[in-house]
């Protein structure tokens, strides 16, 4: 029932801002055009200026192609394909795509658990997930500064799950993801998982990101919470479930000693 209320709250959330978001696609249409038309006319006199024109019609287009990959994306109730996946291993393959779309001013730095349980997730939606995060991250450090991925083991105990909607005491894999950037007030973080809520100017923000970590999440059986503090940063932490069992259906068929269902 909760995830149905989410639901319907979801559908009515995208109903009210469908106008918006065509107003915004407008926009960067808009941009994407006026600077074509621009690059055309200066082609035979200005070439760099052509050039530049031309820049900013590829920037206003891509704009456009990420919000419309978002809506699809969140729209779309993709079904989930979880599967055991070591975290440290995940992390390390996108270290350099991370480093990359950070770009030179913000410092990536990872913390890998030893003995670092599985967790039980879709990888592609996971790798995902974390990217979303780093991009928020680098929009909150614009001066630079340092994006920190940690892993750990962690148990929920009975006091905090019973706190949270839903969600099982137990073994959890938790990824942490902290950066040095300007944090969010109070407002934003009791609002930051809505669909299409927003700090950021139009065209930059589309308010689904979070959003689209927190359904993910959720619908793994695993947990999201921010702890945000302006002025010092924010950290997210992702509890995803832990896999218990063979890593793959080709190992061994001796279980391990904890194995236990769940
Ligand atoms: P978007 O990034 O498109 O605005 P999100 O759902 O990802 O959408 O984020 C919603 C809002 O939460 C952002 O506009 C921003 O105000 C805030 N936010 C998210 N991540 C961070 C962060 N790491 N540091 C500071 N503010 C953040």
């Amino acid at each position: 029932l909760a995830e149905q209320l989410r639901q319907s709250q979801k559908m009515e959330a995208i109903g009210q801002l469908t106008g918006g978001l065509a107003h915004d696609f407008n926009n960067m249409l808009a941009v994407v055009i006026g600077s074509v038309n621009l690059a055309k006319r200066r082609l035979s006199t200005d070439p760099a200026e052509t050039l530049r024109y031309l820049d900013s019609a590829l920037e206003g287009a891509e704009h456009a192609a990420t919000l419309t990959h978002r809506l699809l994306a969140f729209s779309r109730r993709q079904p989930l394909a979880p599967e055991p996946i070591d975290p440290n291993k995940m992390v390390s393959s996108m270290a350099e795509m991370l480093r990359r779309t950070l770009g030179e001013d913000v410092r990536l730095e990872a913390v890998f658990a030893g003995g670092l349980w599985r967790a039980y997730a879709d990888t592609s939606q996971l790798e995902t997930t974390i990217l979303n995060l780093a991009l928020n991250a680098r929009d909150a450090m614009p001066q630079g500064g340092a994006l920190t991925i940690e892993t750990s083991n962690a148990y929920l105990d009975e006091e905090y799950a019973a706190r949270e909607v839903g969600i099982p005491s137990g073994q959890y894999v938790l990824i942490a993801v902290t950066d040095t950037g300007t944090g969010m007030s109070r407002e934003t973080v009791a609002r930051a998982f809505d669909p299409f809520f927003t700090t950021k100017p139009a065209g930059r923000g589309t308010g689904l990101g979070l959003s689209q970590v927190y359904g993910f999440v959720r619908q793994s059986g695993g947990h999201v919470r921010i702890y945000s503090e302006q002025g010092l940063g924010t950290t997210v932490k992702l509890y995803l479930p832990r896999h218990h069992g063979p890593a793959s259906a080709t190992t061994t068929s001796t279980p391990p000693a904890r194995t236990a269902p769940r």
